[in-house]
């Protein structure tokens, strides 16, 4: 599923692919990955890119003539570009080159959505307005996010999928920081130690670092997909043997997600120093 680094290479590919090109045509077919939007307005775009933004799993798009267009790829979305024109399966709208290329916005569950508004509009939306700090782009030190998410009770893993708190996390990568930190899932995140925001900052940072390197391709594929290897460490790993330590990983529901983790490596309860 698409999270911080999937949605970055889906900005660097896009600006890639739009660099030196124009847009003569564009489709879009009547689906629900336009709610609350005019899909006419999406078929109206027209001309270059002037930027490729990203904030949190939001991309920000915005062309000639003050056109703007907000993309969230939801569970299944990704763009794609083909050589020319022809079927894409589960193609949900289409942006037609001067070059004959083709970039179609493909969704197979439909839970993505795509938003043509003015350029201008694009950074005052609901949405993302209220998007917490972005972890790439502007990454917490230690301290910064133990006061971004230290004084809630509530389970660590939970604070930092919380978009509004830090934006670019979703299941995978949250528990992937986590083991990387050695912290259990479920703890408490006003129980953290100094020593213990210090390695989960380092280790989100580690985490997207890798996210990033691992999904630099021209056609992301996602873990679920079943296409590719599963490049994770603890994710979708539930009785493998932990890489660290060799126990076996384990599972557990949580916020209505399977969160994955090692019980050696990232103990429920741990001794005060
Ligand atoms: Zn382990």
């Amino acid at each position: 599923m698409p999270e911080l680094p999937e949605v970055e290479v889906a900005r660097r590919n896009l600006a890639k692919w739009l660099k030196g090109q124009r847009v003569v045509r564009a489709e879009a077919e009547r689906t629900r990955i336009f709610r609350g939007a005019d899909p006419s307005r999406f078929e109206a775009l027209r001309g270059r890119l002037r930027s490729a933004e990203r904030k949190g799993k939001y991309l920000l798009l915005t062309f000639e003539k003050g056109q703007g267009l907000l993309a969230h790829l939801g569970m299944t979305g990704k763009f794609v570009r083909r050589k020319g024109e022809g079927e894409e399966p589960h193609s949900r709208a289409r942006l037609f080159l001067a070059s004959g290329q083709v970039i179609h916005y493909r969704d197979p569950r439909m839970f993505g959505r795509l938003l043509p508004v003015e350029a201008g509009a694009l950074a005052q939306l609901p949405e993302v307005k209220a998007l917490g700090r972005d972890l790439w782009l502007d990454p917490p030190s230690a301290a910064e996010l133990q006061s971004l998410l230290g004084s809630s009770k509530k389970p660590i893993k939970l604070g930092l999928m919380d978009q509004e708190k830090v934006a670019g996390l979703g299941n995978i990568h949250a528990a992937e920081a986590l083991f990387r930190a050695r912290i259990f899932p479920g703890r408490s995140a006003k129980g953290l130690s100094p020593k213990e925001w210090d390695r989960l900052a380092t280790a989100i940072h580690e985490t997207l670092a890798f996210g990033l390197k691992e999904t630099q391709a021209d056609e992301v594929q996602y873990v679920e997909e079943g296409q590719i290897e599963n490049p994770f460490l603890v994710y979708g790993r539930g009785d493998e043997p932990c890489r660290r330590c060799g126990t076996l990983i384990r599972s557990f529901a949580q916020g209505g997600r399977t969160t994955y983790y090692c019980p050696a490596c990232q103990p429920r309860r741990v001794k005060e120093p």
